[in-house]
């Protein structure tokens, strides 16, 4: 399928070295819609032939510097022209990344393809500012640091944001002048297929940006590990993420990695309350659940706890649940049957380890689709498995504290730090709490607030570098420093 349904004129192959091409074996997948398991696309089904074409290509458009030799200005002016286009496009990449995801549609309008266009706005903007220094030494001589850029970089995203995921690393590794080898999620591959065609519109030069679409193991092994492929960027699962960094450690190679997460979300009794809620409402039911910055775990202080699970055991279940494609919709299905599945089986194993469920703790049948409700687990131990690992659903666990030390304590107790929260009225206990809680990206009376200026990323293992911000542009570069002899003069 080609040029039909919800990719309209966009053609479902891979891209390579500026040209549409099928995969080497000519297989290949569906794509199925989460909502109601029906088929909206399929895609070639590259094989690691085709990834060393889209290797070979990136590293032809980075070693000629067709790109990296551009100044950052016309560089900024190709991206802008993205961001513009995205914009242009703004329904159509709505419309596919929910079909695609589950993702309702209200939130791909209003939150994924904004934060594409601005991802893209905000690192066109950066890529004028890429300079270097000079250093004043005793040396008899002159020295200067320049930044480069990386060369070819290897970027792989999973299925849970493509589109944000996806501009979150092209747009900051092409404003500093790499080339990339994307590789989404085989889940999840339509936005990158109408992104690339927006490349190819935005006057990208051919081979700057390349987009295999197939199995993970296989193609993503491949770019890991091919000798061509200068840096990696890597957003996905702790257990993958870890492979992936062992293989570049083998090689020496930079990497970024994104992963798991299962932040604490701390109300104090001293919060706002109806701050509180919608905060902690919107930490667990955003996007099903199936966010990396997701606050899966409430801790709440004793003296509110049976209040508040009242009060959320009243709100949760009028959180509007259904087809995506329903405007009003706030929670759709998630991605798969295998993460229903998932999810079911940790609710299972929460109920034989003494938790109740307080609402939700089932499947709501919908046109055959992949839907769980809301679910509210009290009573918990700390060491149960879904307190303790990522669920990646519409997932709830509710646990009691009575000191701020224990609240810490409790907070800090994963092995995952990417995101944490902390609902209070008090300005010291927030700055107090945050500095101790070990998580890279935090939130006080409120949740998920994110700008492509301010970064993002995780301690222990949810992962090592950060996206957006400055931070995000000077990962995708290194410096080089040059000592120029002045001896003094005669
Ligand atoms: P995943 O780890 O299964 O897959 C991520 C990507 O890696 C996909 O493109 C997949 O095809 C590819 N892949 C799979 N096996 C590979 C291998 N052996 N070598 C190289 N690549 C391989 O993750 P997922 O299920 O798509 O996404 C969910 C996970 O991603 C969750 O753990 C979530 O927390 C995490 N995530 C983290 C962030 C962040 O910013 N920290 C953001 C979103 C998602």
């Amino acid at each position: 399928m080609s040029g039909t349904g919800v990719l309209g004129s966009v053609p479902a192959k891979l891209y390579i070295g500026g040209v549409w091409t099928e995969a080497s074996s000519g297989e290949r997948r569906d794509v199925i819609n989460p909502a109601d398991a029906s088929k909206i696309a399929d895609v070639p089904w590259a094989t690691t032939e085709d990834v060393d074409r889209a290797v070979a290509a990136a590293r032809a458009a980075f070693d000629d510097g067709r790109w990296s030799a551009l100044s950052g200005r016309e560089r900024s002016r190709v991206l802008l022209k993205v961001a513009a286009l995205i914009r242009e496009r703004a329904e159509e990449l709505a419309q596919a990344e929910s079909a695609d995801v589950g993702k309702p549609i209200l939130f791909t309008r209003i939150i994924d393809v904004p934060t594409a266009v601005e991802q893209f706005e905000y690192f066109a903007a950066l890529a004028q500012t890429i300079d270097g220094s000079v250093r004043e030494t005793p040396l008899p001589a002159f020295s200067y640091v320049r930044r480069e850029p990386l060369g070819v970089v290897g970027a792989i995203t999973p299925f849970n944001f493509p589109i944000i995921l996806s501009s979150s690393k092209l747009a900051p590794a092409l404003a500093a002048g790499n080339t990339i080898v994307h590789k989404p999620a085989e889940d999840t591959p339509l936005s990158a297929l109408i992104l690339a065609q927006i490349f190819e519109d935005a006057g990208l030069p051919a081979g700057v940006y390349n987009l295999v679409t197939g199995a993970g193991a296989e193609l993503g092994d491949r770019i890991v590990r091919h000798p061509d492929v200068d840096a990696l960027a890597f957003t996905g699962s702790t257990a993958v993420g870890k492979k992936v960094a062992a293989a570049a450690g083998e090689q020496l190679k930079p990497i970024m990695t994104e992963l798991g997460g299962n932040a604490a979300n701390i109300v104090f009794a001293d919060a706002d309350l109806d701050v509180a809620v919608g905060a902690v409402i919107n930490a667990f039911v955003y996007n099903t659940g199936q966010f990396c910055m997701a606050g899966p775990r409430l801790l709440v202080e004793r003296p509110i706890h049976d209040t508040l699970v009242g009060i959320l055991a009243g709100a949760v279940p009028n959180v509007p649940l259904g087809r995506p494609s329903d405007p009003s919709t706030v929670i759709g299905p998630v991605v798969s049957e295998r993460q229903l599945a998932r999810i079911e089986s940790y609710v299972e194993q929460a109920r034989r380890d003494g938790g109740q469920v307080v609402v939700g703790g089932e499947r709501l049948e919908l046109d055959g689709g992949y839907y769980y409700k809301p679910t509210i687990i009290t009573g918990l131990p700390n060491e149960a498995s879904a307190v303790q690992e990522e669920v990646f659903g519409p997932v709830l666990t509710v646990q009691a504290f009575d000191t701020e030390e224990e609240a810490i304590r409790l907070a800090n107790s994963t092995r995952y730090g990417l995101a944490a929260g902390v609902q209070t009225g008090s300005i010291a206990r927030a700055i107090r709490v945050t500095k101790a809680l070990k998580a890279g990206v935090q939130w006080v009376n409120g949740w998920a607030m994110l700008d492509p200026s301010v970064p993002f990323g995780g301690y222990k293992d949810s992962g090592i570098g950060r996206e957006s911000g400055p931070e995000a542009l000077l990962n995708y570069t290194r410096t080089k420093s040059v000592t120029i002899s002045v001896p003094p003069a005669s």
